[in-house]
């Protein structure tokens, strides 16, 4: 009697293990692409039969906040076998007309100049507080209007952030800009309401603060905000049997610096760290750095790792292999290419044969 229980038990135990197996071997690969309205059904179609045929998996679609837009691609990308995410500029929302009739919603500097009409290095840098209560539910409203949208896997978050206290080391020249220090115009959010919330908490003024730099609890403060509208997007997007993923800076202290992001404390289910090393002067090997960093950093939380590829900054297609193995052996479940206009055919070849070195 004895034996078969056995039996039974090795017979469950090597079904449970093949499962496992099934699911650390099955890297993804997606792109991030941004949908364009005006682009006919049998384009897209052709688009994503492109994607398919070159190894990609997923495709991150960025349809400016249209779920009506979403609705239409969706079909037409799973019938290619692609799953699918709906890509959302979350705190940084360029040209929303609902936003717009709003001036007090948007971040202020600690210069005291708003971004409704003041706006940091790019005009598209339209930035709404995540404090204020009446910005941080229409961004929340929109996270619900994609997350209802039928077949999509997620809803994924960009710009889920402040903007950048320091830009990318080489993208400074192209602003000709020195950043040496945190400078006022790029620091935000001082509006009112943040401000009011912060005194309620610490009974001083980030106004008066002899030093903003290094004041840990207004930074805290400003980490805490985003990581609230993550969490309740988070709420969201599983009420609508929809996962939580994001776009987010290389890894958690890194995106602290430069964006006041600490994603390794998000309730979140998947993560696309954009890990693009040209924008910081580094080599292929620091997409593995970084990637291992990262998932290192969620060691003990459920949240996964992607790795984001910067398409345009590697040299050839020997470079792309290697970034790919690079995510791949340092704890990535997959990668993201930016963009998917940027992926050439001998790309798409590239990824498909390193895509089948892996199995
Ligand atoms: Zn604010």
């Amino acid at each position: 009697m004895k034996l078969p229980k056995l039996l039974l038990f090795f017979l469950a135990f090597s079904i449970f293990s093949c499962a496992k197996k099934e699911e650390t071997t099955s890297f993804k690969f997606a792109v991030w692409t941004t949908a364009d309205a005006k682009k006919s059904d049998a384009d897209y179609t052709k688009e994503f039969k492109k994607y398919k045929d070159g190894g990609i998996d997923e495709v991150l679609i960025n349809t400016t906040t249209d779920p009506k837009l979403l609705k239409r691609l969706v079909p037409l990308a799973t019938k290619e076998g692609l799953k699918v995410h709906a890509w959302i500029m979350a705190m940084n929302r360029p040209n929303d007309s609902v936003a717009l009739q709003h001036p007090d919603w948007y971040q202020v500097s600690k210069e005291g100049k708003s971004c409704f009409d003041n706006r940091p290095y790019v005009d598209y840098y339209q930035w709404l507080c995540p404090t204020r209560k009446e910005s941080r539910e229409h961004v929340l409203h929109l996270v619900e209007e994609l997350a209802k949208v039928e077949g999509i896997e997620s809803v994924h978050l960009d710009y889920i952030r402040f903007p950048d206290i320091f830009l990318p080391i080489s993208l400074l020249p192209k602003y000709n800009l020195v950043q040496d220090v945190e400078l006022p115009q790029f620091d935000f959010c001082y509006c009112d309401e943040c401000v009011k919330a912060f005194e309620k908490i610490h009974h001083k003024n980030p106004k008066e603060s002899h030093n903003t730099s290094i004041d840990m609890e207004w930074k805290n403060f400003r980490l805490n905000a985003i990581k609230a509208v993550v969490d309740d997007a988070c709420k969201i997007a599983h009420k609508h049997n929809k996962q939580l993923t994001a776009a987010v800076f290389p890894y958690p202290e890194m995106a602290d610096h430069m964006v006041l992001q600490r994603w390794d404390k998000w309730n979140i289910d998947e993560v696309y760290p954009m890990i693009y090393h040209s924008f910081y002067n580094e080599e292929i090997d620091w997409v593995g750095y970084a990637t291992k960093q990262g998932v290192a950093d969620l060691e003990d939380k459920k949240t996964k790792i992607n790795t984001g590829i910067y398409i345009p900054g590697l040299k050839n297609d020997k470079e792309l292999k290697q970034a790919i193995l690079e995510a791949k052996e340092n704890g990535a479940v997959g990668v993201s290419f930016f963009d998917g206009n940027a992926l050439s055919e001998s790309n798409l070849k590239t990824i498909k044969e390193t895509k089948a070195s892996l199995k």
